[in-house]
């Protein structure tokens, strides 16, 4: 069952989605050479904290973070460690903040120095393919109208979605129904409605789409090694079309 969320929840949801927003804009300004990526993460719950928020991935379902730093060929759910950021990664960051009762999920990917041409495209599709999911969650239309047009614009680039993972509803929990595909047929699955809260994200490998989990159970990295980018906002469908809450 897909909740239809009131005007009082999405209120707090878009305190959520702003002390997220703020933080992951902080969190871009230190994302430079040299950087540890668990100085980002110290970063990342200093600020949500100061914010009145609380870092949701933390102890989710054991993740041993405050949030996901995945670099180069890793998909999502990298551990941040002591590797420093160098010149030529890109590196998504993936954070969810918990304010009282309600939640927000977003994420980025930027590149550190000067990136290459092919890295710097993956980047730029992966954005562009989040805000056509965007536009496509719409009130009155299917929820793979949004997976469809992701797919499309995306492999018309040469690039390829992550099948094994999708974005998700949320609300008071992380992971709400309903799963969110970034690829398949359109006009399936339920007839989107205001008040529904969503989180999309897709995933975009510059090489196969096939992932594989790393021996840290947690880091999900693509197959043939290539890059990976990562973008996610959290949205509420409105009577006009969507409204971004991560921002
Ligand atoms: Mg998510």
């Amino acid at each position: 069952m897909i909740i239809l969320r009131s005007k009082d929840e999405i209120r707090e949801i878009r305190k959520a989605g702003s002390i997220l927003a703020r933080t992951l804009e902080k969190l871009t300004k230190y994302a430079k050479a040299g950087v540890q990526t668990k100085e980002l993460d110290a970063i990342a719950r200093d600020e949500i904290i100061r914010l009145d928020g609380y870092p949701a991935f933390k102890d989710y379902k054991g993740f041993p973070a405050n949030i996901c730093v995945s670099l180069n060929e890793t998909v999502v759910h990298g551990i941040p460690s002591d590797r420093k950021l160098r010149d030529g990664d890109i590196v998504s960051i993936d954070v969810g903040v918990r304010f009282r009762d309600y939640c927000a999920d977003a994420a980025i990917t930027v590149g550190v120095g000067r990136i290459s041409e092919q890295s710097a495209k993956l980047i730029e599709v992966t954005r562009k393919a989040l805000y056509i999911g965007i536009e496509n969650a719409r009130p009155g239309r299917h929820l793979t109208d949004m997976s469809h047009a992701i797919q499309q614009f995306v492999e018309s680039n040469g690039l390829s979605v992550v099948r094994a993972l999708v974005g998700h509803g949320i609300g008071t929990k992380i992971h709400e129904e309903p799963e969110i595909p970034n690829f398949g047929k359109p006009g399936m699955g339920p007839v989107l409605e205001p008040g529904m809260v969503l989180a999309i994200e897709p995933m975009v490998n510059a090489g196969t789409f096939e992932v594989e989990t790393l021996a840290d159970g947690w880091s999900i990295v693509t197959q043939d090694r290539k890059p990976s980018a990562h973008f996610e906002h959290t949205i509420v469908i409105t009577a006009k079309g969507a409204e971004i809450l991560t921002k």
